[in-house]
């Protein structure tokens, strides 16, 4: 068991909690604040206990002195003042005399933010490369470092891994639960267990793929995601999402798992309902169509459990929601132990009305993919066991 917040007694001391503020922005308005919200837990509790609590968080990606400006944590900073109902202070500096001299200031309860930690990715993207001599600054300004960026877990950051190399350390409340829903959710034996990809990051997704067919019963591929695997069959996909270096490693699963791969027999494009084999060169699937619907549905209703890698379509876009809502419906409606992971997966099902209504949603897309890849995460690896 790693440790946690909970182990260390708090009070008084320098607490680095990282957090994961890295938000939606447009014209200087957050527009989901999810993830703001799920870092108070742990904040709340170093603040009740007494701790000087300094907050790091990354937002976007910071390359040129220019992303600066579209990237402060300051409007940050006001969200959690009103959130937290006191006064959050804010270093605009990531480093250096004056953030030195807000933290000697905290007092016992108070909370610093500090700037975006990837203004220091501008000079030879120390954060990102998890740059020695950050970590050892960083980590001087506190006593302790809590762990509470889930999203950031499978990266290997100054202001996550480099910090808690040089720190007593702990996991907060966010990543704990995060963990311990995955956990347990894989370690629960129940079949069938029915696996959904979609979206488009095919890429990002074959270490799934390749990990989890052979732990689940049934694999079914929508969204974006089919067009390669059709594609791969022969089937001409038109303009739709393919990634073409993929081609082969789609002909081997298919190979090897056809008969746990079920895809698509009929798909919405911009031009209407097509059968697979009817798509036109000038057409684009845009969504999974009512057939598949009918065969998906078949089948995710006599499965214990679901996991979910992205949508079934562009479900932004109301024309081509309607597959991601009805497969999101017969799990519902069945009372499918489902897990749903990735960032558009989790947008998703809350926009579409499912909040609240699956397992675990979590508030991690890479991390998640890592974690049921069965990869190692160095975020969660560098905590100290209990
Ligand atoms: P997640 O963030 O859940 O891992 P991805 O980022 O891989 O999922 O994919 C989500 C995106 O995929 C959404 O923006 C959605 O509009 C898009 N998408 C889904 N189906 C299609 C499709 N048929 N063609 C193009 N894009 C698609
Ligand atoms: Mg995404």
């Amino acid at each position: 068991m790693k440790k946690s917040i909970k182990d260390y007694d708090i009070k008084s001391k320098r607490v680095i909690i990282r957090c994961d503020f890295n938000v939606p922005i447009l014209d200087n308005k957050i527009l989901d604040d999810t993830r703001i919200k799920a870092s108070l837990e742990t904040i709340n509790y170093a603040r009740d206990h007494g701790a000087k609590v300094i907050l790091m968080s990354h937002l976007g990606k910071v390359k040129t002195e220019e992303d600066k400006c579209n990237n402060s944590l300051l409007i940050v900073s006001a969200k959690l003042s009103e959130l937290l109902g006191i006064r959050v202070k804010f270093s605009a500096e990531t480093r250096g005399p004056l953030l030195e001299t807000l933290v000697n200031n905290l007092k016992d309860g108070e909370v610093l933010l500090i700037e975006n930690t990837r203004f220091e990715d501008i000079d030879s993207k120390k954060e990102s490369s998890c740059d020695i001599e950050l970590s050892k600054y960083w980590a001087s300004l506190g006593d302790i470092f809590i762990d509470d960026a889930y999203a950031m877990v499978h990266r290997c950051h100054a202001s996550n891994v480099g910090i808690a190399r040089y720190l007593d350390n702990g996991l907060g409340f966010l990543v704990e639960e995060e963990v311990n829903k995955l956990d347990s959710f894989m370690s629960d034996n129940s079949h069938p267990l029915v696996v959904i990809m979609g979206g488009k990051k095919v890429e990002d997704k074959i270490g799934v793929i390749e990990n989890l067919i052979t732990k689940c019963d049934k694999l079914l591929v929508g969204g974006g995601m089919c067009f390669t695997f059709l594609k791969a069959m022969g089937y001409n996909v038109g303009n739709s999402i393919v990634d073409d270096n993929n081609i082969e490693f789609c002909k081997r699963m298919l190979n090897q798992y056809g008969d746990k791969i079920v895809l698509p027999v009929d798909i919405i494009t911009d031009k209407g309902a097509r059968k697979v084999s009817d798509i036109k060169d000038n057409e684009c699937g845009y969504d999974i169509g009512n057939e598949t619907i009918k065969i998906f549905s078949d089948i995710l209703k006599d499965a214990k459990r679901c996991i979910i890698n992205g949508p079934m379509g562009v479900y932004e876009d109301k024309k081509y929601s309607n597959g991601t809502k009805k497969i999101y419906t017969v799990l519902k409606d069945n009372n499918v132990k489902t897990l749903v992971g990735g960032g558009d997966s989790a947008s998703s099902v809350n926009n579409l009305g499912f909040k609240g209504v699956f397992y675990h949603v979590s508030t991690g897309g890479g991390a998640t993919l890592d974690y049921l890849s069965g990869k190692t995460l160095p975020g969660i690896d560098v905590i100290m066991e209990k």
